[in-house]
């Protein structure tokens, strides 16, 4: 007699939700899959919204990760437009927006999370913008039907720098502020932050470092102008802010699980509650190329925690190992990163700093933990195994671009074990 298989519910229709949903499929998991997810929209991919989709280069139908036909034929119940507002954990059953309860035999939380609003007087005016899903990209290209607008865009990460990038190329008038005293300060190293500031002053993009918002000004409750904390005032017609998101997790909270900026799970990203599982942007989980407890915001991250928590589901656990990997388009540039620079001791540029293609390697204790590849799909792809691996390498060696890097790692392959 077949096995009849738990329920499976889950919270969140992303980038995390879909994979789970179709890899416990591909894993043979035959029990009922519900997901619940808010948006409106089947699961889709959000890196191009802020380039790709912005650019107008791309319809929101090619966003979609798979055609709706491709849920159903696999019997994944696809709820959208619908929100999970509570979860009783004692009961394991969710109730949903609509006041519908579903019972669970796992819960899996994937619910990403919203972005950072600013609180500043003013922030409610007309003309502000943020940037996570369709919806917030289609209102934003609905407020610049005009040409020569003047941008504001609050944060100088990778999505500020993104839209930075696809605004000005519209001919927009492009200011990119920054609270700290470089852009991409909390991901990446100077010489790369350097670049980016290079790239787009290069644009004609103004960025404005170690400056805060310390208020929005408007008039007929549409945003004019941004007050700096300098005690200036910035004309802006819009306004982009981009200065990371807030993992949504409510109704977990509420349940009684342990949520500090995120679900807290272990490698195998189980929660404290043994039918709960947390995955994606959402989970806060311990990360080995981190040697920390980090939510990672990453497609790499959501897919990959997705697979583990298909594989704990299927009875076959196996622990979140996955090295980081990230990119970022802006102009034309396309930057790759591969593991995590958190702690390095000792930065190593690969070929002529600002001059393309060329790489930044980030060693702590002599071992290779990530790399910058500016323009250099090739050191991004020959560096993956030397960053799994944490290998030991020459710094001289791996300055040196007339040496390849897949070459390094035989020179640091470790010794294999001895035989028992
Ligand atoms: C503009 C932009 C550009 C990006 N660029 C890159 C990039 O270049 N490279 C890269 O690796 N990553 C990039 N990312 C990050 C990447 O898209 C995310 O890491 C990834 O989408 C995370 O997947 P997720 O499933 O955890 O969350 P999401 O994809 O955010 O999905 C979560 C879903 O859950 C829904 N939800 C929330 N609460 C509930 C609830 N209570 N009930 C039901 N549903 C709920 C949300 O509405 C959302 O649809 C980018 C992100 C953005 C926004």
């Amino acid at each position: 007699m077949e096995q009849v298989q738990d329920p499976v519910i889950i919270a969140g229709a992303g980038q995390a939700g879909a994979q789970l949903a179709q890899s416990l499929r591909q894993g043979g998991f035959k029990g009922t899959i519900t997901v619940i997810g808010e948006e409106a929209f089947p699961p889709y991919e959000r890196p191009p919204l802020s380039k790709d989709y912005l650019a107008g280069k791309r319809d929101a139908a090619r966003l979609f990760l798979r055609k709706p036909e491709f849920w159903a034929e696999r019997q994944v119940d696809m709820r959208l437009g619908q929100r999970v507002s509570a979860v009783d954990a004692a009961a394991r059953s969710v109730t949903l927006q609509s006041g519908e309860t579903l019972p669970y035999g796992w819960l899996v939380w994937a619910t990403g999370g919203r972005p950072r609003q600013l609180s500043c007087e003013g922030a409610g005016l007309a003309g502000i913008h943020y940037v996570r899903s369709i919806a917030d990209i289609d209102r934003m290209k609905a407020d610049l039907t005009e040409p020569g607008r003047r941008i504001v865009i609050v944060g100088g990460g990778y999505i500020g720098l993104e839209a930075a990038a696809v605004l000005r190329s519209f001919g927009h008038g492009v200011t990119v502020l920054e609270m700290q005293d470089r852009l991409l300060a909390r991901v990446t190293s100077p010489t790369v932050s350097r670049f980016f500031r290079n790239l787009h002053e290069g644009h004609g993009v103004k960025v404005m470092l170690s400056t805060g918002v310390t208020g929005l000004t408007g008039v007929d409750g549409r945003v004019t102008g941004v007050a700096l904390s300098d005690g200036s005032t910035l004309p802006a017609d819009l306004v982009v802010v981009g200065v990371g998101i807030i993992p949504n997790v409510e109704p977990l909270a509420a349940a009684g699980l342990p949520c500090p900026n995120g679900v807290a799970v272990d490698e195998f990203c189980r929660s404290s509650d043994p039918h709960i599982l947390a995955i994606g942007d959402c989970a806060l989980h311990p990360n080995g190329f981190a040697d920390a407890h980090i939510r990672l915001e990453s497609v790499q991250n959501a897919i990959d925690q997705a697979k583990v928590a298909a594989d704990v589901i299927l009875g076959n656990p196996k622990p979140y190992t996955a090295m980081p990997w990230f990119w970022s388009d802006q102009y034309e540039v396309k930057m790759q990163t591969a593991g995590l620079s958190i702690g390095h001791d000792q930065v190593v540029v690969r070929g002529t700093e600002g001059k393309l293609p060329f790489s930044v390697a980030y060693l702590k204790q002599g071992k290779l933990i990530a790399l910058d590849c500016l323009g250099s799909p090739k050191d991004f792809m020959q560096c993956r195994a030397l960053v799994t691996a944490r290998a030991a390498v020459d710094p001289e060696k791996l300055a040196d671009t007339g040496i390849d890097l897949k070459s390094l790692m035989a020179a640091a392959a470790p010794a294999p074990a001895p035989a028992e």
